[in-house]
């Protein structure tokens, strides 16, 4: 059966909002034909009308949902460094209940509307929760390695757990510029110069990091003592991580940086000029929620960058929301237009996740899912907006 949806603009993303227009979707949620208000009068089958906007489903870049079950155990505002500790020291707990916070974290963001998740691991426990998942998931699977001998022990074992995800779609990528040596982003290079493999990082989430690579100096230092680790071997770089990292990421292969808590201008130019294919990913509920800070947001709206949205895991998230953290932009940034944060959080991902024949806006053939967001003025949300998935 065909059904039939409207409310006061259908937003295709793809293309200007529709004042009244009227979108027709198959059983299999695919989308058969949009309408202009002129062209809808001709439907003589009942439309499901609504107040407010629809918009594709969201596209959620940046989870970790094995880690859902440290919802609401970290206090906020403490810094990375201290969510690092927090996250190693607790985030061991009974399989079961792992497991089942990860099926609750999967519901909540499939009501929030999200259909489509890059998602970061370090074990196969999500894996049975995203085959069950109406969510289609990537598996990032983040290697973690700073001593320079172990680096293919860590590449090698981080390949046979992306095996472990099949058929569901994975890659391996490195975990953050302060966690991966340099010998392991090279095999990570190597790989993914040969094979397909979608490319992630965390980046600048913490001003330490780049005082790590400026001058090995700065709370790491501490960090690597406690962990006991030798980094005699590590020579500061006398620039940002992210400028010392740019040459180590294989050319012409698509690479989110996510964060970009503590990136400047500069670092921006200079990533740039190096040519590489970079999408910006930002995630600002998690890092007011660890650093009670944000992202230069709209200094990265030029040259056409593809710009993401992410929610990170219920650990630095009081929700898994894409309208939340949309919500927060527009709150922070109210120069940047509702249309184009909706971009980011629905096509722009999907571009990224090379899923965007299917998923991200509302065109004929797509599969996109489709979502309500009520209270919205003149393309302005409200406090009071919200997100209801209609199919
Ligand atoms: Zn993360």
């Amino acid at each position: 059966m065909i059904k039939f949806f409207s409310a006061d603009y259908l937003v295709p993303v793809s293309g200007e909002p529709i004042k009244e227009g009227v979108v027709s979707v198959n059983e299999s949620g695919e989308i058969i034909k949009i309408y202009d208000r002129e062209s809808a009068s001709t439907i003589i089958e009942p439309i499901e009308k609504h107040k407010g906007i629809i918009v594709p489903g969201f596209v959620n870049t940046h989870c970790h949902l094995e880690l859902s079950h440290l919802h609401q155990k970290f206090p906020k505002n403490k810094g990375l460094i201290s969510f690092i500790k927090s996250v190693m020291a607790e985030r061991k707990a009974d399989e079961k209940k792992v497991v089942e916070a990860m099926v609750k974290a999967d519901k909540i963001m499939v009501e929030n509307g999200i259909v489509a998740v890059g998602d970061n691991v370090n074990n196969a426990l999500s894996k049975e929760v995203k085959l069950k998942s109406s969510i289609y998931y990537h598996t990032f699977v983040e290697l973690i390695g700073f001593e320079p001998g172990k680096a293919k022990e860590v590449f090698d074992k981080g390949l046979e757990l992306k095996g472990q995800f099949a058929p569901l779609a994975a890659s391996v990528a490195p975990h953050a510029s302060y966690s991966v040596c340099k010998e392991l982003f090279k095999e990570i290079r190597e790989y993914s110069n040969k094979e397909k493999n979608l490319l992630t990082i965390h980046n600048q989430e913490s001003e330490e990091e780049n005082k790590f690579y400026r001058y090995k100096s700065g709370e790491f230092i501490d960090f690597y003592k406690d962990m006991n680790l030798d980094i005699e071997f590590y020579k500061p770089q006398a620039r940002d991580s992210l400028q010392s990292i740019i040459p180590l990421i294989p050319k012409g292969k698509k690479i989110l940086l996510v964060h970009n808590t503590y990136t400047s201008l500069k670092d921006v130019y200079f990533v740039r000029r190096f040519g590489r294919d970079i999408n910006w990913c930002f995630c600002p509920n998690a890092n007011l929620y660890i650093e009670n800070r944000l992202p230069k947001v709209d200094m990265f709206m030029f040259d056409d960058f593809n710009i993401t949205i992410g929610t990170d895991s219920l650990a630095s998230n009081d929700k898994l929301c894409m309208l939340s953290e949309i919500q927060t932009i527009t709150k922070n940034f109210p120069s940047i237009p509702l249309l184009t944060t909706l971009k980011w959080a629905t096509l722009n991902g999907a571009k990224f996740l090379g899923i965007d024949r299917d998923f991200g806006s509302i065109e004929e053939g797509k599969t996109p899912g489709l979502n309500l967001i009520t209270d919205v003025k003149d393309f302005t949300l409200s406090a009071e907006s919200k997100v209801k998935k209609l199919l």
